[in-house]
């Protein structure tokens, strides 16, 4: 092959099949996409293992996507539903996967990933180490998490979170700044805690430019984990959050210089009003790369309702320049999700990407709202259902309470605007009391 990544590819002029894809479903220039996969903006996560993969990018000016996590924990080892929810994912527009798996055969379930789903896959190989050396975390070596990293980009994942920004210095800043929440990442959890525990450096930090090699040999991008991102709105916009992101923006130029596609994970936990000014920051501390965000998560009251707390937050942030948003579901806080969980999720994260991408001017993202006011105008119940985000819900609705006449629904009646202003401007009378 001519080329390592899609980056290198992009550098090279050379226009990859994977980039075609994507020019085509963004309405996008080749020309154009190619100058921002070479300067970083945007980027195409697909592994050269990972071959069922159907391409996607993220980035500026591309529509925004979401991401779904999923995998076993030591509570709920079920793969088959564990899979059963990556093929809803898939069904329901989830453009990539997170394999999250912390418990049993993790390398079974990441490969059958691999092998037959067609999102884009991500794992965070900090968790697996922990489950595959099957021994204390402290005994662990620097050598073997950097191996994890090596198994994960052979088996094919597109996309890995490392927390690599969370050094020795970053962690003696969280220690003179304390936080209400400390940290709250379970990766930058689990790397502190060895850090404290070993004395030493940070591995993902340590040896970053052997992760950069690897990731440029399978072309795996690097998702660059904000350890320290806030677990509270309290805790928003810190010492440590703020000097986490400056080591992932100097670490975003050294992965460019060998052409590793690079995205930056954000928070969090944020009041509305600093969800903007973090975006601006982020795009200027890390140079444009694209930003992943995992919320945020806007009040803290609300376990059960952080679907919609993240989808708030993640609208606010996607407006501003965010263009992966990590859905959230109702089990946020409080459990591992189930199917039906997993459904409110996607639609809630779904919802704010599309909403985001109507304000920034995507191309074409209001066509869809078109489509569904003419239907809505013509009261055209079959053709609302189809495109609603959710037509089974949408369909359950209408069928739950049936209106007495067919062209309205039960919230009016005979009261019905939409009806009524239709048959006035038709010429025709309308008395509504004797209807
Ligand atoms: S009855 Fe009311 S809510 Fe239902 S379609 Fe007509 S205007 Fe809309």
């Amino acid at each position: 092959m001519e080329y390592t990544t899609q980056m290198d590819a992009a550098r090279k002029g050379i226009f990859t099949p994977e980039m075609a894809k994507v020019a085509e479903k963004e309405h996008l220039e080749p020309k154009k996409l190619m100058a921002l996969m070479a300067e970083g903006k945007v980027i195409i996560p697909c592994n050269k293992v990972h071959t069922c993969i159907e391409p996607n990018g993220l980035g500026s000016m591309l529509k925004t996507k979401i991401n779904v996590n999923l995998g076993t924990s030591r509570d709920l080892t079920d793969l088959n539903m564990e899979l059963e929810k990556v093929n809803h994912a898939v069904e329901m527009g989830a453009e990539a996967i997170m394999d999250l798996s912390s418990f049993g055969d993790t390398q079974k379930f990441r490969r059958k990933l691999t092998h037959e789903c067609p999102a884009m896959i991500g794992t965070v190989p900090i968790y697996d180490a922990v489950v595959y050396y099957h021994k204390a975390l402290g005994k662990i070596t620097a050598r073997e998490w950097i191996d994890i990293v090596r198994m994960h980009a052979e088996d094919g994942v597109d996309f890995m979170t490392i927390h690599c920004g969370i050094n020795k210095e970053t962690a003696k800043k969280f220690k003179r700044n304390r936080r209400l929440m400390n940290i709250v990442s379970r990766g930058g959890s689990i790397i502190f805690a060895w850090m404290e525990m070993t004395g030493e450096e940070n591995p993902f930090f340590q040896y970053f430019d052997e992760i950069l090699d690897i990731c440029r040999e399978y072309d795996v991008t690097l998702s660059l984990g904000d350890a320290c991102r806030p677990g509270c709105l309290q805790d928003a916009t810190d010492a440590s959050q703020i000097e986490e992101l400056i080591t992932l923006g100097e670490l975003t130029k050294r992965a460019w210089e060998k052409d590793v596609q690079i995205m930056i994970e954000g928070p969090g936990h944020m009041p509305l009003n600093q969800i903007a000014a973090n975006m601006e920051i982020q795009k200027t501390l890390c140079h444009g790369a694209p930003f992943y965000v995992l919320g945020p998560i806007v009040t803290d009251i609300a376990p059960g309702y952080d679907h919609i707390t993240s989808a708030i937050g993640g609208t606010v942030a996607a407006m501003n320049g965010a263009s992966f948003l990590c859905y959230v579901t109702p089990a946020e806080h409080l459990r591992l999700p189930d199917v039906d969980d997993v459904k409110e999720g996607i639609i809630a994260a779904r919802i704010a990407a599309h909403a985001a991408d109507i304000a920034k001017g995507v191309p074409h993202a209001m066509d869809w709202d078109n489509e569904m006011a003419v239907a809505r105008k013509k009261l055209d119940w079959n053709a609302m259902f189809d495109l609603a985000i959710d037509p089974e819900k949408a369909r359950r609705y209408r069928e739950s309470s049936r209106p007495e006449k067919e062209d309205t629904c039960s919230m009016c009646g005979n009261f019905c605007a939409v009806k009524n202003m239709n048959r006035i401007l038709d010429g025709e009378i309308v008395s509504i009391f004797d209807e």
